[in-house]
């Protein structure tokens, strides 16, 4: 199933030396902080003591900027050009938003047509990576929201990047005013009838897309690859997806976890498995930092994960923690002879752990561990009170699962044995007994409404209620 590379694919990851790699960062972190210091307003004051940074070693002690802080002010972070600036550095091409968080407003990106430009050619070394070519025809599986989604918008960049074919899914919350959107079952039929050969979208979506073109006896033999993002993976997953295609006839798919973020771009694991490459070295820097003095750690070692834009001329970030725990190293990747950062293990989202009942439970381990329990079709983890909306009650630890059909129809063992084998493995994963709970899938995740499942729930909201 090898892929035909693009006219164009010289492999310069592979050819560059470390020094060269070096000296372009060097000249390009001078420029980008020294542009920082004037033209940005949030960095305007936080160098103003300090002055630019000129080396790696500076921009070391330059404090982290947070999601609270672009989230909360993303206007500061847009550079303000003067008029002798080059047109595509001035140039706005578009806008894409962060997928915002539980409390607040996503935050606009201002792309211009120079960070357009690169985001093309990073795209093209994403294609290199992975052995991708421009006879592909990708569906963009993403949904059209409101706020426009940095991964669909840049699904379509990567299609023009690589001049491979694109359908669009245009799946997402149907509006009355507004009746542009698909529902589910017209997305299958318009990636069936181009043929359609790469599945790109949210994973939990594009599983639910697999799991419903199956139940329709939909074909998927043409598909070739499936780009899945936007959620943690685990082996699990990844096994349950690819077992989920087969069934849809995609048996020969190649699944590939891309790691990224809006804020940042994507990072894909080579053939090797020797991590997950940052294909732009040279417009993106990675450093993995000690959580308290944010220093960096030594390669390999955990710590939290930033970024810094070096050539970055809309929205412009330097040293931002997108909130992931992350292990990396720097060396030439033993695989495939690329340089530059690679990540070690998939990265962590943190804040997965809370209590129930004074104990310490990690909701997300227990998330990933539910992938493996067959003839799941969703699942989802909450804490709630005991009794509901009675803080005094205690914790409760509640599992809501919802089967496949066939287990609901079938021998009413088979329901029981379902529950059975989801508490043994939250007993195993928490040493906790959870209450299992039956619902609709749609309850969980409805796919034409929602970016993506929500996989854990918390439902306690303390001062609402006196003992039960
Ligand atoms: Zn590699």
């Amino acid at each position: 199933m090898s892929a035909t590379l693009p006219a164009h694919a010289r492999d310069d990851l592979v050819e560059m030396t470390q020094a060269a790699l070096d000296d372009v960062r060097l000249e390009r972190l001078r420029a980008q902080t020294a542009l920082l210091a004037t033209a940005s307003p949030f960095y305007r004051e936080r160098l103003r003591a300090t002055g630019p940074p000129t080396t790696f070693e500076e921009l070391a002690h330059v404090a982290p900027t947070t999601k609270a802080d672009f989230l909360g002010a993303p206007e500061d972070f847009r550079l303000r050009l003067g008029s002798d600036a080059p047109a595509e550095e001035q140039a706005l091409a578009y806008l894409i938003y962060t997928t915002g968080t539980t409390s607040g407003r996503p935050a606009p990106l201002y792309i211009t047509a120079a960070d357009d430009w690169a985001y093309q050619l990073h795209a093209r070394r994403c294609a290199q990576i992975l052995g991708f070519g421009a006879e592909e025809t990708i569906a963009n599986l993403f949904p059209l929201t409101p706020f426009p989604m940095g991964a669909r918008i840049r699904t379509d960049r990567t299609a023009a990047a690589l001049g491979t074919a694109l359908v669009q899914g245009h799946t997402g919350s149907a509006h009355p005013d507004w009746p542009v959107h698909r529902r589910l079952d017209e997305a299958i039929d318009l990636v069936h009838t181009h043929r359609a050969t790469v599945l790109w979208g949210v994973s939990g979506f594009v599983r639910r897309f697999v799991i419903r073109a199956a139940e329709r006896g939909v074909d998927l033999g043409h598909v070739r690859w499936c780009f899945i993002t936007g959620e943690a993976t685990s082996p699990a997953r990844m096994a349950d997806l690819r077992a989920r295609l087969t069934a849809a006839g995609a048996d020969g798919a190649r699944v590939v976890d891309r790691y990224g973020s809006t804020e940042g771009w994507s990072m894909v694991a080579c053939d090797g498995a020797h991590g997950w490459h940052n294909p732009s070295p040279e417009d993106i820097y990675l450093e993995v930092v000690d959580p308290v003095t944010h220093l960096p750690v030594p390669d390999g070692e955990e710590g939290a994960l930033l970024l810094t834009h070096l050539r970055a001329r809309g929205t412009a970030l330097l040293r931002y923690a997108v909130g992931d725990v992350a292990r990396l190293t720097r060396g030439r990747c033993p695989g495939c002879g690329r340089i530059g950062e690679r990540l070690l293990a998939p990265p962590v989202r943190t804040g997965g752990l809370t209590k129930v009942n004074g104990t310490l439970v990690n909701t997300g381990a227990i998330v990933d561990a539910l992938a493996s329990v067959s003839g799941l079709r969703e699942w989802r983890v909450a804490t709630e009170y005991a009794t509901a909306g009675q803080e005094l009650s205690g914790d409760a630890l509640v599992v809501e699962i919802a089967p496949e059909p066939g287990v609901l129809t079938g021998d009413p063992s088979a329901l029981a044995d379902v529950q059975a084998r989801v508490a043994d493995l939250v007993r195993t994963q928490a040493h906790l007994a959870p209450t299992v709970r039956v619902v609709e899938a749609d309850d969980i995740f409805t796919p034409t409404r929602e970016t993506k499942p929500r996989r854990y729930i918390e439902r306690r909201v303390p001062g609402t209620g006196g003992a039960a």
